[in-house]
């Protein structure tokens, strides 16, 4: 496997720290508000590199985290009356149904910030005993010219950095960042040996690693990810405070995904265009809108607009096509030569482009091999097995064939055809034969096709 490593800025081999496992830890949303497709894209990037090692025979251990407590949320708390918890329970709770919709992966820990709090007082007050840290009136500062090798992550050169750090007199150097915040009047806060307060957004990240998966007695892991937003500061600050306080690097390669735009504009709230991701749910079904997302390459810029989208959808469709052609036959191996190609694509650095189209070849070669032997059961079985590892893979191709047909059939319709399926199956039982064809006619007049298949009837439109 080869990832680009956005430290090295270069393709490099993937090699982990110890042989056959991989451990994983992705920077997870602030849970003040609705996810937006920025998070969706950011979760389906690294949830198809998880399927993928886990694939190549790793064992993945995938960390995501939710910062439960921020500024954001506290001005939330403030314009809604509502609780902390109150405020971060719902909010986790829609990420988890939005993400499900999209297919990808529940973490195998979701570690919040505020229970993380012990760990991170003592990171905290092992920064200021070893003199990286000092304290002003409203919190705890990380003392940026005190780390030798700040800003040798980002590689960002000092000029770049000014309009993404917080601007504060008191500071020593404007990239100096907190780590601790004392409250402003009756803000949540937790005991800590240098003042009541709460946690800095950064240090959960360094504390979550540290508790969670770093190697025994070492705090390193193998791949940290994000969005590229995130790699200046939040990354950078997240690397200094580990190495400052540990002696050890974070972690061993870096990878980012690029932006979601909207109709060519950068997503953002402030231009009023930013697309939440449960809205998009509503007008496509999360697995369309999963493989759409997918369909860039996650290191390039993603332009959001619905003409792709349709167009995306008739490529997942060729798989739910032959899907149906196979609907009722059992799996049995893959073929050698597709799982081979499909893997070695996206051991490129997850190179989506060309395992869409070794999918594409594998499916036009599947419905030629099917239209000259319609019958051959070995050739079908390895069909039913290549759509799964697709679906394992991918995280595509998971719904019930016919299903996927009638997405975008009104519920009213589909009762009525339920109904009329029924009526028909107790006709047949009843041995009334003129009447089950008389229902069968009905349907046809509706434009619906039905099939007896040994999984019960079928039908599409
Ligand atoms: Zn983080």
């Amino acid at each position: 496997m080869h990832i680009f490593d956005s430290h090295l800025k270069k393709k490099v081999k993937l090699e982990p720290i110890v042989p056959g496992k991989i451990s994983m830890y992705v920077c997870g949303p602030t849970v003040y508000d609705d996810a937006h497709l920025g998070h969706a894209r950011s979760s389906i990037v690294f949830d198809l590199l998880r399927r993928v090692l886990k694939e190549l025979g790793y064992k993945v251990i995938f960390v995501k985290n939710f910062t439960d407590i921020d500024d954001k949320i506290i001005n939330k708390m403030n314009q809604t009356g509502q609780s902390l918890s109150e405020i971060t329970t719902h909010y986790i709770q829609r990420y988890k149904e939005d993400m499900r919709a999209l297919n990808v992966l529940d973490a195998d820990i979701e570690p919040k910030a505020t229970e993380t709090i012990e760990e991170i007082v003592d990171m905290v007050s092992v920064l200021l005993d070893k003199g990286y840290a000092y304290k002003l009136d409203d919190g705890i500062y990380f003392d940026t010219t005190k780390d030798k090798k700040y800003l040798t992550l980002s590689q960002k050169i000092d000029e770049d950095t000014q309009n993404r750090v917080e601007c504060h007199f008191g500071k020593k150097d404007q990239k100096d960042f907190a780590l601790w915040k004392f409250p402003k009047s009756d803000e949540p806060s937790y005991d800590a040996p240098f003042g009541e307060g709460r946690p800095g957004w950064h240090i959960e990240c360094s504390c979550m690693i540290k508790k969670h998966i770093a190697n025994e007695g070492e705090y390193q892991i193998d791949i940290h990810g994000g969005g590229a937003d995130l790699f200046f500061p939040h990354h950078e600050n997240e690397a200094a405070q580990t190495r400052c306080a540990t002696d050890q690097t974070l972690s061993k390669y870096w990878m980012h995904n690029s932006f979601v735009n909207i109709n060519g504009e950068k997503m953002s709230k402030s231009l009023g265009n930013s697309f939440f991701t449960k809205d998009a749910l509503k007008a496509y079904d999360g697995e369309i809108l999963r493989f759409y997302l997918l369909s860039t390459h996650y290191r390039s810029n993603f332009n959001f607009n619905e003409i792709d989208l349709l167009d995306s959808k008739k490529r997942l469709d060729k798989i739910y096509r032959l899907k149906k052609r196979v609907y009722d036959k059992k799996a049995s191996a893959p073929q050698k030569e597709f799982k081979s190609d499909l893997l070695e694509a996206l051991s490129d650095d997850l190179n989506i482009s060309k395992a869409l189209s070794v999918i594409d070849k594998m499916t036009s070669f599947a419905n030629d091999k099917l239209d000259k032997n319609p019958k051959d059961k070995a050739f079908q079985k390895e069909i039913v097995a290549n759509l799964e590892l697709i679906s394992r893979v991918l995280g595509i191709g998971l719904m019930d064939a016919y299903e996927y047909f009638q997405l975008g059939i009104s519920k009213e319709e589909k009762e009525k055809i339920e109904t009329l399926l029924q009526e028909r199956d107790e006709a047949k039982k009843a041995k009334d034969y003129q009447k089950a064809d008389k229902i069968r006619d009905e349907l046809l007049s509706m434009d619906i096709k039905i099939m007896d298949t040994p999984k019960g009837t079928v039908w599409e439109k």
